[in-house]
């Protein structure tokens, strides 16, 4: 068997995953705004990694947060004056639409940061007993970098290099710090900057910072190390070398065993900003006209580890492997039951299989996938023009395509619950006249399907929708 291997982060090698059960947390989205292009480049790879390690045997428990609590979700909802949960309600069920229309898997856990205050502040009082953490003069608690020697291991920084200035996310009320690296673990009450957010505990009147949420939600949901932690390269300092310091000075446990992080996005080889006009979410390449699968495609094809450039001809160039890759289905799929099988085909797949599988079991070299399955398409394509294909091997050759889409969840296979509500409706509409022989409203039915772009097929069970090609 091909053992998986991923490049971890902190040790800067490649390593086996070990065991059956994988505890994985992913760093979440932000809720104050629809997730960019960028972010889902982060979310698409994790989902790569979690059918992967599927497709290896093993089960996976996984949990991604929703940070809804932190500065500029504050401080958009008070602009918007709206409470903090009605301001964020509405992005949270955006992100788990655009999951959806990204085919990204749902996960076993999403903890939301306000539901685990109290997880936070047992954490932080134990870092303040230990003196890892001190309080300022104004109530807040920061953690204290010199009393965690291992600070930056994960990001290979040294303590002497991080300078003042240091990208922090906080840190616009930070003077009283003793260290210009050190954190905040909890922020206290500001009526003119939290408005109505805050809580009152026995660490006094305030809420959490942005990194002790994850430490606490990872804690919780998964326990004390987990096996993988994923998120952005640009997580990776200060917010998971933090949650490292954090984590393992409560438990006294190693806080994850392997980290690994996805690379930037960028486009048209520049960082994506709306000054400069190349910034797009999920939403805005949709309404460009683009697909789910077409930018699941796009975002997924280059290996993690590499900067992915966007650009609307990469994007063109994805509807057209797609395009391939379906005009192929329903090749397969139109097989005559009459051809005869030739025998050629079961090696063809046995090898697929196996480049596949070590393709991805090279730290998700998904570059060399694609390109065993598009090789594997060309000499099926070879046989078919030859018509050395039987019905039987474009079943198994089908059959195999389907196995490496639960990797790859972007082939295009026509599956029932594509078929849209109003249509099942029309069809349900079409054979009900039929029955009562009132063909003038079947017909009526059958048209307005039709003009949809869908076919009706009869079968031996009934009538069914098919998209026509
Ligand atoms: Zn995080």
């Amino acid at each position: 068997m091909t053992q998986l291997k991923l490049y971890n982060t902190e040790t800067r090698e490649r390593e086996p995953v070990i065991g059956h059960t994988v505890k994985m947390y992913t760093c979440g989205p932000t809720v104050y705004n629809f997730a960019h292009i960028g972010n889902f480049r982060t979310y698409v790879f994790e989902d790569l990694l979690r059918r992967t390690l599927k497709f290896f045997g093993m089960k996976v428990i996984q949990a991604m947060n929703l940070t809804d609590v932190e500065d500029k979700i504050i401080k958009a909802s008070l602009k918007a004056k709206l409470p903090l949960h009605d301001f964020t309600a509405p992005y949270i069920r955006a992100f788990f639409e655009d999951l959806r229309t990204l085919n990204i898997e749902p996960v076993e856990f999403y903890p939301r940061a306000t539901e685990f205050i109290p997880e936070m502040v047992q954490i932080i009082e134990r870092l303040l007993e230990l003196k890892v953490a001190y309080r300022v003069a104004d109530g807040s608690i920061y953690y204290a970098i010199s009393q965690f020697p291992s600070y930056g291991r994960l990001s290979h920084l040294r303590l002497e290099d991080l300078k003042e200035g240091a990208s922090e996310r906080e840190s616009s009320d930070e003077y009283e710090k003793d260290n210009a690296c050190d954190f905040v673990l909890w922020k206290s009450y500001d009526p003119k900057r939290d408005g109505e957010v805050f809580w009152e505990t026995s660490l006094g009147k305030g809420r959490p910072g942005w990194h002790i949420e994850c430490s606490a939600m990872a804690i919780k949901v998964l326990g004390e190390t987990l096996d993988i932690h994923v998120g952005g390269v640009d997580n990776m300092f200060p917010h998971h070398e933090n949650e490292i310091a954090q984590s393992e000075a409560f438990s006294g446990k190693l806080f994850a065993r392997h980290w690994m992080h996805c690379e930037h996005l960028l486009v048209d080889h520049k960082k994506m900003s709306k000054s400069l006009g190349n910034f797009y979410t999920l939403r805005d390449l949709l309404q460009k006209g683009y697909t789910g699968a077409e930018v699941r495609y796009m975002l997924m094809h280059t290996h993690y580890r590499i900067q992915l450039n966007f650009t609307f001809e990469g994007l063109s160039g994805a509807r057209h492997s797609l395009e391939r890759l379906g005009d192929f289905i329903a090749r397969l799929q139109a097989i005559d039951a009459k051809a005869k099988d030739r025998g050629e085909v079961g090696l063809l797949l046995n090898q697929a299989e196996k480049d596949f599988r070590e393709a991805l079991a090279d730290d998700l070299n998904i570059s060399v996938a694609l390109a065993v399955l598009f090789e594997l398409v060309r000499k099926i394509n070879v046989l078919c023009d030859a018509q050395k294909l039987g019905k039987k091997e474009a079943e198994e050759t089908l059959a195999f395509l389907r196995k490496l889409d639960e990797v790859l969840g972007f082939l295009p296979f026509e599956t029932e619950e594509e078929i849209p509500a109003e249509l099942e409706q029309l069809l349900v509409q079409r054979e009900e006249a039929r029955k009562s022989k009132n063909w003038k409203e079947a017909d009526a039915a059958r048209d307005k399907i039709l003009a949809k772009g869908y076919l009706i097929e009869d079968t031996p069970t009934g009538a069914r929708l098919k998209k026509k090609r």
